[in-house]
């Protein structure tokens, strides 16, 4: 046994459907924009540019359930729905024809961003961490096996605030489809069991305010609800 200095910290995981077992999480890739119109909607080409990532910290992701906090240092905290892929296999330099064999599992997330402090990282040419990676930034429902509903490659991907509709996608729209994000991340770094991808959202994002009631879903994958937590 290892003697730490401090405790070590608890291995983050996420609930598994029809299970009390769990997905231990190792790393959290998020795709930064992957469907056209949401690339519009923040000024951007969708057909000139190679997907980009970025990442959040494995323990950022909570049950997707109960209340979720409001974040500090924001005044503009933004929601973004998005497919999670759970990667059970590792893997480096895959090929997109290959890459749906590293896949354990899919679920539905949200991608928590303060909008506001993107928008100065962006002006200035600053990482991105501050507005991506805070506490709690990534809450996740139960994960589906892809060994029980496949690999969803077409079915609406929403998000409701208080029962009004705010974005309505298709999984069609993913300008790149997960085998592409998959084999993509492959290339610059080796994929492990237990990595998540976020893969980027539709149009539509907007503010979440304190007791908002977030429903969201993806079709196959699953549905989840949750409440944002006072400032
Ligand atoms: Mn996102």
């Amino acid at each position: 046994m290892t003697d730490f200095v401090i405790q070590p910290a608890p291995q983050a995981s996420v609930a598994v459907a029809g299970s009390q077992a769990r997905f231990p999480i190792r790393r959290v890739f998020c795709v930064g924009r992957n469907y056209a119109a949401h690339a519009r909607e923040m000024g951007k080409d969708p057909d000139r540019e190679p997907p980009f990532f970025f990442t959040k910290p494995a323990d950022a992701v909570v049950a997707a359930e109960g209340l979720v906090p409001y974040p500090p240092l924001t005044e503009n905290l933004h929601h973004e729905i998005e497919l999670v892929v759970a990667i059970g296999k590792a893997g480096a330099n895959v090929k997109p024809e290959q890459a749906l064999d590293l896949v354990w599992g899919y679920g539905v997330g949200v991608d928590l961003t303060r909008r506001d402090l993107q928008d100065v990282a962006k002006k200035m040419s600053r990482p991105w961490d501050w507005s991506k990676s805070f506490d709690a930034s990534g809450p996740c429902g139960p994960l589906q096996p892809a060994s029980a509903i496949g690999h969803p490659a077409k079915g609406a991907i929403w998000l409701k605030v208080n029962g009004e509709t705010r974005q309505q996608g298709d999984l069609t729209e993913l300008i790149w489809p997960v085998a592409d994000v998959i084999a993509y991340i492959s290339e610059a770094m080796t994929l492990q069991p237990g990595d998540l991808i976020f893969t980027g959202t539709p149009a539509g994002v907007g503010a979440l305010n304190p007791g908002d009631a977030v429903t969201a879903g993806v079709e196959g994958v699953g549905e989840i609800a949750f409440t944002i937590g006072k400032r």
